[in-house]
């Protein structure tokens, strides 16, 4: 999203910087999270009363109900909406009318790219190859916000990599939200282990890392 309005021309600044536009990228995944999320929106108006306030992401997602009552809150964005939130937020400014989008997580069945990176991290960077989960856990919210599994296409991983690699990052760390199954929904075979040996052969990249939740395994 940065990036998304650093292309827009729009200036990045520190969440606690007086600002024109607050984007408040929810979580929900403990409900200590959607209390920080709440208390994030609340506080951006304080920082600026005259400033648009956009809601965004996964709690958005799953408690419409609980953020349209929030009245610092000019814009509510769901997952599916992330990627055209420079639209969504220069739409606001034009009209001023208060919106709520969330479309159905559910609907999308193919992985939505998102565009291109830049990273700032001069040795890794982290790359996201899937969305979504199946496995439902009685306790986990996640795939109500997330949705089902998406995998991004191989082709698309290994031209960042790729690309990326040409500017010297050597470390690539693979996230998603169940990252293990990765290649679940392709009409294939082709699997987690099968993307990390591809990315095994890009010149250049040394350590592969795979980001789970909090664990971090290294393959080579
Ligand atoms: S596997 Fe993980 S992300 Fe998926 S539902 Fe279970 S706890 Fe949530």
């Amino acid at each position: 999203m940065i990036q998304k309005f650093k292309e827009s021309g729009y200036e990045i600044v520190d969440f606690s910087d007086k600002a024109d536009i607050y984007v408040i990228n929810t979580c929900t995944v403990t409900s200590i999270a959607d209390k920080k999320s709440r208390h994030f929106l609340r506080q951006a108006k304080k920082l600026n009363p005259e400033s648009v306030i956009v809601a965004v992401g996964c709690y958005v997602q799953v408690a419409r109900d609980v953020l349209e009552k929030i009245p610092e809150i000019d814009l509510c964005l769901g997952t599916n909406e992330k990627s055209n939130i420079v639209y969504y937020v220069e739409e606001f400014l034009r009209t001023k009318n208060k919106e709520i989008k969330i479309d159905d997580v559910f609907k999308d069945p193919e992985y939505s790219e998102f565009g291109s990176v830049t990273y700032t991290d001069k040795t890794r960077a982290v790359i996201k190859v899937q969305d979504g989960c199946d496995r439902f856990c009685s306790y986990c919210i996640i795939p109500y916000a997330r949705g089902r599994v998406r995998s991004r296409k191989p082709e698309s991983v290994i031209k960042e990599i790729s690309q990326i690699a040409k500017t010297g990052i050597q470390e690539v760390v693979i996230t998603g939200i169940h990252v293990a199954s990765y290649g679940k929904d392709f009409n294939n075979e082709y699997k987690l282990i099968d993307l990390l040996e591809e990315i095994n052969k890009i010149e250049g990249i040394k350590r592969i890392r795979i980001r789970l939740n909090r664990a971090i395994i290294n393959y080579r």
